[in-house]
């Protein structure tokens, strides 16, 4: 399967990884949207949070996101951000969550 985000988990990719445990890794997004801007993914390939069936992988992601955002020093606040499938904006079809801090966020749900 050629998918960006396996690449990176197989280190056929650069990423600059912050965290990383035997079933997910962290690394800084390539296009931050705030000072702290990491993407916590599984290692093993899953298309989105639609088709997330293993209940542990997705503790062990949030976990990761909750380590990370500590890591970073994000005490002030942070969002958790997984955009999904076409409607939620998703661009890499492999399960990502966005760890994003470092300065006010305003509102970003719709309405
Ligand atoms: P999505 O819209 O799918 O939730 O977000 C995908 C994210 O992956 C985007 O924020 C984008 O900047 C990031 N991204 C795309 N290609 C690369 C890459 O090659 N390396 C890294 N580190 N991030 C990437
Ligand atoms: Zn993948």
């Amino acid at each position: 399967m050629d998918c960006l985000f396996c690449k990176i988990a197989n280190d056929e990719i650069p990423a600059d990884k912050v965290w990383e445990n035997e079933t997910c890794l962290a690394f800084r997004d390539i296009r931050p949207q705030a000072p702290s801007h990491v993407l916590v993914i599984p290692r093993l390939h899953v298309d989105s949070l639609w088709e997330l069936e293993d209940v542990a992988l997705a503790g062990a992601l949030l976990d990761g996101a909750a380590r990370v955002a500590r890591a970073e020093g994000l005490e002030a606040g942070w969002r958790l951000i997984a955009n999904t499938r076409e409607h939620g904006g998703q661009e890499v079809a492999h399960l990502h969550l966005h760890v994003v801090g470092g300065k006010p966020l305003g509102r970003m749900l719709p309405g």
